[in-house]
C-alpha cells in the first residue's frame, strides 16, 4: 500500500471544484480516424454476450441504487439540458442514438411483453416546451425542474467524449441535492458513447472493472496517457512505491489524477457525492455472471491509450486492454456498438416491468361496483 501525505491530500482536494466532474467517464475521443474499430459491427463478429456489473449491492448501505419507481410502478428517468444551446448540440443523438438504442434493444418500449419498466421523459412545461435546468437568466437551478433531474451539459475541452455518474444517488440528506445526477456530453462524443454513458446512469458499472477481469482481459497499465508522468510523481512522494500502488489501488489514481482509475479492478468510483477528498468507492458486483467482452459498458483496446502508441490487431506496443483467448492469444477488443444480450438481460432484471399497482384499480372500480373491489384485490395477491 502507498501511503500518501496527507498534506499532499489536502491541498489536491482543495484546489479542484469540491464536487468534481462528473464521474467514471470516457474521456477518450472516439475520432474518425479510429473508425476501423467498428470492424467487429461491419463484419458481424460481434457476438452478444453474457453478464454486466453494476454497483447497486450497497444500495442499503448508502451506495447508488436503481432509479425509483412512480406511482404507476414505472421508472421513469427525467432528464433536462442545462441550457438551450446544449439541447441544440445534442437532443436528437441523445434521444435517437442514446435513449433510442437502448429502447431498441431492450425491445420496445416499456410494456409486459418487453419486459422492461424503463422510460426516459424531457423536462417540459404545459404547451410542451423544454425547460431547462437553470434559469437562462439567472443561472440558477429552474424550481420547475425536480432536483433529481439528470442534467445534461456540455463539456467544450477537446478530446473529451462524455461522462455520468453513476445509478441514483437522491435520497438521505442528498434527497434534495440539485443536479446531483449528470452526463456530460463533449466534443469528441461519437454514437457508442451515449450508449455507455446512459448505461451508468443506470447503475452500470464498467465489465473490465470487474474483480475477475484478468482471467479475461489483459490490462496494460503502463500504455495509460501520462502513466510515466505520474508514476514518477508517486515516487517522489514513496520512492519504493511499486507501479502496483498506482495501477492497482483506486483511492491513489484518483489522488493523482491518473486516468488509470477507469480500469482498476474490483473497485469503482461512481458516487458524485460529498467532495473529492471525502470520495467513497463501491465495489463493482458481478453477481456470478459470465463476463461479458461484449458489452457497452467494456471498454475497447485503445481506451485512454498514451498518445502515439500503436494498437490494433498485432498489438504493436500498445493497447490498454488486450482480450485473452482460451488458447492463450491475445485479441483486439474493438469498441461496443450497442447493448450486448448481457447488458439487456441486467436491465430486464434490475427495472423489470411491474403492472400498476392494483390499488389504484381497486379505488376507480370501488365507486362504481364493490363486486368489482374484491376481484381487484384476489388478482393484487397473485
Ligand atoms: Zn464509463
Amino acid at each position: 500500500m502507498l501511503l500518501l501525505p496527507l498534506l499532499f491530500l489536502v491541498g489536491l482536494a482543495t484546489a479542484r471544484d469540491p464536487r468534481g466532474p462528473p464521474l467514471c467517464g470516457t474521456p477518450f475521443a472516439l475520432t474518425p480516424e479510429n473508425l476501423d474499430i467498428y470492424d467487429g459491427l461491419l463484419n458481424g463478429s460481434i457476438t452478444p454476450g453474457q453478464g454486466s456489473s453494476d454497483l447497486l449491492f450497497y444500495r442499503d448501505k448508502g451506495g447508488p441504487r436503481e432509479w425509483p419507481r412512480n406511482k404507476e410502478n414505472k421508472v421513469v428517468i427525467k432528464y433536462c439540458f442545462d441550457e438551450s444551446s446544449v439541447r441544440d448540440k445534442v437532443e436528437k443523438q441523445f434521444r435517437e442514438q442514446g435513449i433510442g438504442e437502448w429502447i431498441k434493444a431492450l425491445g420496445g418500449k416499456a410494456s409486459e411483453e418487453s419486459g422492461h419498466g424503463l422510460e426516459f421523459e424531457e423536462t417540459k412545461d404545459a404547451d410542451g416546451k423544454p425547460v431547462y435546468c437553470f434559469d437562462t437568466t439567472t443561472h440558477k437551478w429552474d424550481d420547475r425542474v425536480a432536483s433529481s433531474t439528470l442534467v445534461v451539459s456540455w463539456n467544450p475541452s477537446s478530446h473529451f467524449a462524455a461522462s455520468a455518474s453513476i445509478g441514483y444517488v437522491a435520497y438521505g440528506e442528498y434527497e434534495k441535492e440539485q443536479g446531483i445526477h449528470q452526463m456530460e456530453v463533449g466534443e469528441d462524443w461519437l454514437y457508442p458513447v451515449l450508449i455507455h454513458e446512459l448505461g451508468h446512469v443506470l447503475g452500470m458499472a464498467h465489465e473490465h472493472q470487474r474483480e475477475d477481469r484478468d482471467n479475461h482481459v489483459e490490462y496494460r497499465c503502463h500504455n495509460v496517457q501520462d502513466f510515466k508522468k505520474i508514476y514518477e510523481e508517486v515516487k517522489k512522494y514513496s520512492p519504493d512505491a511499486p507501479e502496483s500502488a498506482l495501477c492497482d489501488i483506486l483511492a491513489n489514481a484518483v489522488l493523482f489524477r491518473f486516468r488509470g482509475q477507469e480500469f482498476v479492478k474490483g473497485l469503482s468510483v461512481g458516487d458524485p457525492r460529498g467532495t473529492v477528498d471525502k470520495r467513497t468507492f463501491w465495489t463493482v458486483m458481478d453477481y456470478g455472471e459470465p463476463y461479458d467482452h461484449d458489452s457497452v459498458m467494456h471498454y475497447y483496446s485503445k481506451a485512454h491509450m498514451e498518445p502515439g502508441l500503436q494498437c490494433g490487431k498485432g498489438f504493436e506496443g500498445g493497447c490498454t486492454l488486450a482480450k485473452i483467448l482460451s488458447d492463450g492469444g491475445r485479441e483486439y477488443i474493438p469498441v461496443p456498438v450497442k447493448p450486448s444480450a448481457g447488458d439487456v438481460k441486467w436491465v430486464k432484471w434490475t427495472y423489470p416491468w411491474m403492472d400498476p399497482p392494483a390499488i389504484a384499480n381497486t379505488t376507480t372500480t370501488a365507486i362504481f361496483n364493490t363486486t368489482a373491489t374484491a376481484s381487484a384485490s384476489v388478482s393484487a395477491s397473485v
